[in-house]
């Protein structure tokens, strides 16, 4: 089989830095995805890039980008939506809402693909993905095809358990609804995010998970949380007076604290090394260990 694999090719991701790939599959349907696993039964699969940051050496593993149109497809049931993997989010919300279809506007703003969205249940304040999953498509690592309902999916706070698969769809349920309501909360949450977000830099969103607190936490101007509350890591960075500290061409974001920015220039080492940074001085200001919520990829 001739799968189309590319050598020495980059990873595309939104920090904008990083290493690439030794070889970069994009597999045409899902006979060759399945090939791609035999060839590399450790593949990583390359969504937006959203969520990504690739270490400066690049990586050995086969590298699977899902963006042929076998994995795009879209097929509007009455209520039952079935996606394509590598479609993306943002297109995908924008033509719900044209639609009259509601359960995905609260996600406006996040740039991804289905599958990455999947893996990571993407969402926040107004919504997650796992609210309208029915079921979810994809192949094993032994390259054998499997199907998850909901029910068998453990979606949590920016946790799916799908990790290890190689997701090729989803059905979704999204239900008809007002399209002039559903319009004006997609133009709600947008804005809100426009106006809180540095939205046009190179980041990849919020950097790290808001941790839950083991005990209680608080600083100079108060109380911050008790045992068992999640609370906000960008607030920590924040309160420990990491707003604008820098590791050479990586920055955390003056208008929200969990967003690390890059300049022009900027290496991946720049952004793990103020990774480590933030980590220990909010560990020294309030005894909570942040844990990362972009996935880093270093050469094994
Ligand atoms: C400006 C900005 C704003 C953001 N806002 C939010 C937000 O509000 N909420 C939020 O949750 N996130 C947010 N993010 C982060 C990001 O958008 C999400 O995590 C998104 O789900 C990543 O999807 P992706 O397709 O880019 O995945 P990638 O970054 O390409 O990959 C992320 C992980 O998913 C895996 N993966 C991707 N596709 C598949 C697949 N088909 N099968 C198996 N594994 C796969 C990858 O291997 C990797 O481990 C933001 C990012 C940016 C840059």
């Amino acid at each position: 089989m001739n799968i189309p694999i590319t050598n020495h090719a980059p990873i595309r991701t939104w920090f904008g830095v990083g290493g690439g790939a030794d070889r970069l599959a994009m597999p045409r349907d899902q006979q060759e995805l399945e090939a791609c696993v035999r060839l590399d039964p450790a593949l990583r699969v390359l969504g937006a890039g959203a969520n990504l940051l690739v270490d400066d050496d690049g990586v050995a593993e086969l590298v699977v980008s899902l963006e042929s149109p076998a994995f795009q497809g879209v097929e509007w049931g009455p209520e039952l939506v079935r996606v394509g993997a590598g479609a993306d989010l943002p297109k995908l919300i924008v033509e719900a809402v044209r639609r009259g279809r509601a359960g995905l506007e609260g996600l406006g703003g996040i740039p991804a693909t289905l599958g990455g969205a999947l893996v990571m249940n993407a969402g926040g304040a107004f919504g997650q993905i796992a609210d309208c999953v029915t079921r979810v498509y994809g192949v094993s690592r032994e390259g054998t095809s499997v199907t998850i309902e909901r029910s068998q999916i453990d979606f949590g706070y920016r946790h799916s358990g799908l990790n290890e698969l190689i997701l090729t769809g989803a059905e979704l349920r999204l239900p008809p609804g007002d399209p002039v309501a559903l319009r004006d909360r997609l133009k709600e949450v947008m804005a809100y995010k426009k106006s809180s977000q540095p939205m046009a830099d190179n980041s990849a969103g919020c950097c790290f998970k808001n941790p839950t607190l083991a005990h209680s936490v608080k600083d100079a101007t108060g109380d911050i949380g008790g045992p068992g509350q999640r609370v906000s890591a960008g607030m920590l960075i924040d309160r420990a007076g990491l707003k604008g500290l820098a590791v050479r061409g990586a920055s955390v974001s003056p208008r929200h604290a969990n967003f690390l920015v890059t300049a022009p220039g900027a290496k991946a080492r720049d952004v793990i090394e103020l990774i480590e940074l933030i980590t220990r001085r909010v560990h020294d200001a309030f005894g909570v260990t942040l844990q990362p919520e972009v996935v880093i990829w270093r050469r094994s």
